[in-house]
């Protein structure tokens, strides 16, 4: 359910512009890409998730997604930890017969992705060929991909770069003629939504979004793409998309007030669009954040923040909390730190700030213990130890499950953190 990797406990460091990044690594605890699951099916309405792994992978997603299943749901686990592993051939016609079966009892998928996993006998299962196998099968029908979650290669929201990245090779080409903004990570429906009708406001189109609703709209890509990444977690899906012709747009994440201003101004700079234009279309939207957020930082303002590395998202949330909500960090650590997609952030968070890059986590609990912080946001998996000491917590997996970016969910994102320090406080009454 976690992955680690062998602790090796070097730690060194490095200059990063303003700041110093200390390099960890050692033993990490974390969620595997699986996790991703719980919010891609969600999104791509037509898709179907089988991952092939073990029984530890089955009770993975049914105790991260369980909560969330009211009819039946989109994924499944071909369980292959017991078999023989002389039987590799069974394995596959096992494989065969499940997905038949899923997409017999399933007329409405478009797309199947056979999902690796981390079980030695998954590891010798080539699913590439698997996937070609049964694409041919239903060819017309039914796209089959593969790609990997395992917890050997990924944590929690690589899952959903390596799912985006499988779908890069199937996208129509955009003409040569044409451009288009590609908005890249899923979004729930409402928040894309919102930013449909800020972009048309503006006059900046055609925009599409990846992943799409449906599998039948997928979006094109060309020399005429101009990309803006919704989400920090997407490196090797907007490397294969530059790789097509797609232009990446440096921008921070729209977290926030000032981030999502920032992030929509490089689209309006692209399209030739006036910061005049740009100011008055987003001021309602603007206007509004400002008041619900207003309420949020009186809670939140002056106190103290630690971030665990485990979402990737840690950077952008606290360069937030730090500008418009006037938190304290104390440290701000990331699995990753993909300075390319990560720069325009990393110019916005105070001098001096302790960065760390990887994960050592005898050391870094080390250091949360010393430094007592108001929140610490972390995995599930330290959450309940570092309660039980007495300290708050904010488990990362919320950041991706619940609605947080643009303007009208900034006040909703503070209060994700709001919330544990004022039961905090009732606790301690
Ligand atoms: Fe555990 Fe690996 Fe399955 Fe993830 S993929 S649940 S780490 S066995």
């Amino acid at each position: 359910m976690t992955g680690s990797n062998n602790p090796s406990r070097s730690a060194q460091a490095t200059d990063c512009d303003a700041s110093m990044v200390t390099r960890e690594r050692g033993q990490r605890q974390v969620f595997c890409g699986l996790a991703g699951i719980v919010w891609l099916h969600r999104k791509i309405q037509d898709a179907f998730f089988l991952v092939v792994g073990s029984r530890t992978c089955a009770h993975l997603l049914q105790s991260a997604a369980g909560v969330m299943i009211f009819a039946e749901p989109r994924f499944a686990t071909a369980i292959l930890q017991e078999r023989d592993l002389a039987g590799l051939a069974d394995c596959n016609q096992e494989l065969d017969r499940v997905a038949a079966e899923i997409l017999e009892r399933r007329p409405d998928i478009k797309t199947l992705f056979l999902v690796g996993s981390c079980p030695s006998e998954v590891i010798k299962l080539d699913l590439a060929k698997a996937a070609e196998r049964l694409s041919a099968a239903y060819r017309g029908r039914v796209r089959v991909l593969d790609y990997s979650a395992s917890g050997l290669e990924t944590t929690f929201t690589q899952g959903e770069d390596a799912c985006l990245m499988s779908l890069v090779p199937e996208l129509p080409a955009l003409a040569d003629t044409e451009r288009s903004l590609l908005v890249l990570g899923t979004l729930p429906d409402v928040v894309e939504d919102q930013f449909q009708r800020l972009f048309a406001d503006l006059g900046i189109g055609p925009v599409h979004f990846l992943p799409p609703r449906r599998a039948s709209e997928f979006p094109p890509v060309g020399r005429g793409t101009r990309l803006l990444l919704a989400q920090p977690f997407l490196g090797e899906t907007a490397r294969a998309l530059q790789g097509r012709g797609a232009t990446l747009l440096t921008a921070p994440y729209p977290f926030g007030i000032e981030g999502t201003l920032g992030w929509l101004r490089a689209a309006a700079d692209v399209w030739g669009i006036a910061s005049e234009r740009l100011e008055a279309v987003t001021a309602p939207a603007v206007a509004r954040a400002k008041l619900s957020l207003g309420r949020q930082r009186e809670a939140l303002a002056g106190k103290r923040i630690t971030f665990l590395p485990d979402s990737q998202l840690e950077i952008p949330i606290a360069r937030f909390l730090s500008r418009e909500c006037g938190m304290e960090l104390v440290e701000v650590a990331t699995p990753f730190l993909d300075r390319q997609l990560m720069e325009p952030e990393l110019a916005l968070l105070p001098t001096g700030v302790r960065l760390t890059e990887g994960q050592d986590v005898d050391l870094q609990l080390d250091r949360v213990r010393a430094d007592r912080p108001d929140l610490t946001v972390c995995g599930l998996g330290l959450a309940n130890p570092l309660e039980s000491e007495g300290l708050r917590t904010k488990w990362s997996i919320e950041l991706v499950f619940t609605p947080v970016h643009g303007f009208d969910q900034a006040a909703d994102l503070a209060e994700l953190f709001a919330r544990p320090l004022a039961r905090g406080a009732l606790l301690r009454v």
